[in-house]
């Protein structure tokens, strides 16, 4: 089998993912900080992403060693399993089924983690949250669970809309609690999302959208309402503090864990 080894980074992901692609991968796969493309043979790739090595490997069930190595993600009062670790969760944790796939968001990311344990430290019983950028419906399924009369998820991608409505099946969450649609803030979103304001609002993106869809967050969101941002790299996090501040903000927090950052604060209270 022969392998394209790319070290991969949050921010390049997408576009070497989609050279890879373009230069004939017939797979790709993420594991342990490298982008894995799998060729039929060697190729001439372009500039961007000539930093891999080619490497000949033998076969073997990669879904398999990659299932074996997964481990519940303890996130605050929630824990973070796939169906078949269900039984490993312990008393007293909120139980949190995600079915590992195509959609960014099984737990394993620090940035999902830190979100979901934000999550848990807001009250959010009987409020609206809306999840920016839902991938696998991760934090908006853990809304509902932590109480939320509901959370709809947002997403640009079209693939991760029905993997978030299975999760949110799987987690046996009520349907019309959790409503996922493909869009994302200053679009139309349709109807069924709520254009009103809502009562908190996440979103694991980047620094560079949070800086650009920062006066869409004080749209949607309620005077006063909390906002949780991660995806941002500590070297990123001057441009969201930037922006918060500029939409008028307020209680800005910063937490870190490695190289990124989550940023909790408090929406103007006047608009
Ligand atoms: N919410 C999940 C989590 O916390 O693990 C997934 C986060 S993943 C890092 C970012 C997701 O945002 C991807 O599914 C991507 O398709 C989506 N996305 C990227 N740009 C977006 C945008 N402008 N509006 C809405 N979603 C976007």
């Amino acid at each position: 089998m022969l392998v394209y080894a790319l070290p991969g980074t949050f921010e390049t992901r997408e576009d070497h993912l989609d050279l890879l692609w373009e230069a004939g991968a017939t797979g790709l796969e993420e594991r342990a900080g490298l982008i894995r493309a799998y060729f039929d043979t060697e190729v001439d790739l372009p500039a961007q992403i000539r930093d891999g090595q080619w490497q000949n490997e033998a076969d073997q069930d990669w879904l398999a060693a990659f299932k074996a190595n997964l481990r519940p993600v303890r996130a605050g009062r929630v824990t973070i399993v796939p169906p078949w670790l269900r039984t490993e969760v312990e008393s007293g944790q909120l139980p949190l089924v995600i079915e590992p796939g195509m959609a960014f968001g099984t737990g394993h990311h620090a940035t999902t983690r830190m979100a979901v344990e934000a999550l848990g430290n807001l009250d959010l019983q009987g409020k609206r949250v809306l999840d920016v950028g839902t991938g696998s419906g991760v934090l908006a399924i853990a809304a509902a669970l932590l109480g939320a009369a509901q959370a709809a998820g947002v997403d640009i991608d079209p693939i991760t809309i029905p993997i978030a409505r299975e999760n949110a099946q799987e987690n046996g969450v009520p349907e019309g609690r959790t409503v996922f649609v493909e869009g994302t803030l200053g679009d139309e979103l349709p109807e069924q999302a709520g254009d009103e304001e809502f009562d908190v609002l996440v979103a694991n993106l980047y620094a560079e959208l949070h800086d650009l869809l920062a006066a869409e967050y004080v749209a949607h969101l309620r005077p006063g309402g909390p906002l949780v941002l991660t995806g941002i790299l500590t070297s990123k996090l001057g441009m969201v503090q930037d922006a918060l501040n500029r939409e008028g903000f307020s209680g800005i927090q910063v937490r870190e864990d490695g190289e990124w950052v989550l940023v909790t604060a408090s929406a103007p209270a006047q608009q």
